[in-house]
């Protein structure tokens, strides 16, 4: 069954949320998402500490650690999902962790392993639904050339409970495409893709126009197409550098250096 069966409407609302981050542009040139200091607890757990971090804007940062590092709760913070205990996240120079403007979450993009798609409708229905959400423009225009990138259109009338999890996969990418957001937040996109869904994923993240941060455990892959890699261990940022610098051989040891 899907990801958000029972709690379809749980998903809406996190989804919403997600989105509900800001649309003042900052001054040129200020980074597209900025981290400082952030921490966060749980409990007496830090599961996260003092990280900084900068995408600047049209760039791809492929972020790597072990289970547990902490990523999906920068992630999480940084779409708005998850309350930092202490730091602050810029998105184009706006901090988001003090005002959180609604409209922020309409330059956000999320893929995370939540699809936030609705099991009981279909494809279209979904994306009709986040379509009106977002308040996307030429709304059926839109859906319709989506479905064609992420290779939905044959299926577009099928229930998302009778997809398959690459499908359901593709169709999530379409989801956070549809209101082209300038910034894209993916949690292990590759998750379920075959190898056509790969080479459309690329294509997509190969558009600079677009600040995106990535996390995955494909070194392989993140190392190809993003233009610095970062590596985050126990809640703390390890390493970070340029990918031109990097042969994938080289990334591996250094991965094994700095995430044991
Ligand atoms: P990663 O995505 O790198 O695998 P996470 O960000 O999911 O790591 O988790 C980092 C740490 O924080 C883990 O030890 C996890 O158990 C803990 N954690 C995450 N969310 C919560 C939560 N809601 N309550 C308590 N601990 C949490």
């Amino acid at each position: 069954m899907g990801d958000r069966s029972a709690s379809g409407l749980a998903g809406a609302s996190g989804a919403a949320s997600a989105s509900g981050l800001a649309g003042v542009a900052g001054a040129p040139g200020t980074p597209g998402i900025s981290v400082r200091q952030l921490t966060k607890t749980y409990g007496r757990f830090r599961a996260l500490h003092r990280v900084d971090m900068e995408v600047a804007p049209g760039t791809f940062l492929a972020l790597f650690g072990p289970n547990g590092a902490g990523k999906s709760t920068l992630l999480g913070i940084i779409a708005g999902l998850v309350r930092p205990s202490r730091g602050q996240v810029f998105l184009d120079g706006e901090q988001i962790t003090k005002d959180r403007d609604e409209d922020l979450g309409k330059r956000i993009g999320a893929l995370s392993y939540q699809t936030y798609l609705y099991d009981e409708l279909t494809v279209l229905e979904n994306l009709r639904f986040y379509g009106r959400l977002f308040g996307v423009e030429n709304r059926e225009d839109r859906i319709g050339s989506l479905l064609h990138t992420v290779g939905m259109e044959a299926r577009s009338g099928s229930p998302v409970r009778t997809l398959s999890r690459g499908m359901r996969q593709r169709v999530a990418l379409a989801r956070a495409l549809l209101h082209d957001p300038d910034i894209l937040l993916l949690d292990e996109p590759y998750t379920g893709l075959d190898q056509d869904a790969l080479v459309m994923l690329k294509t997509v993240l190969a558009d600079r126009k677009k600040t995106i941060l990535l996390v995955t455990h494909d070194l392989v892959r993140g190392l190809e197409s993003a233009d610095r890699v970062a590596i985050l261990n126990r809640g703390r940022l390890v390493y970070e550098a340029e990918t031109s610098e990097l042969s994938p051989a080289d990334f591996e040891q250094t991965y094994r250096d700095h995430a044991m």
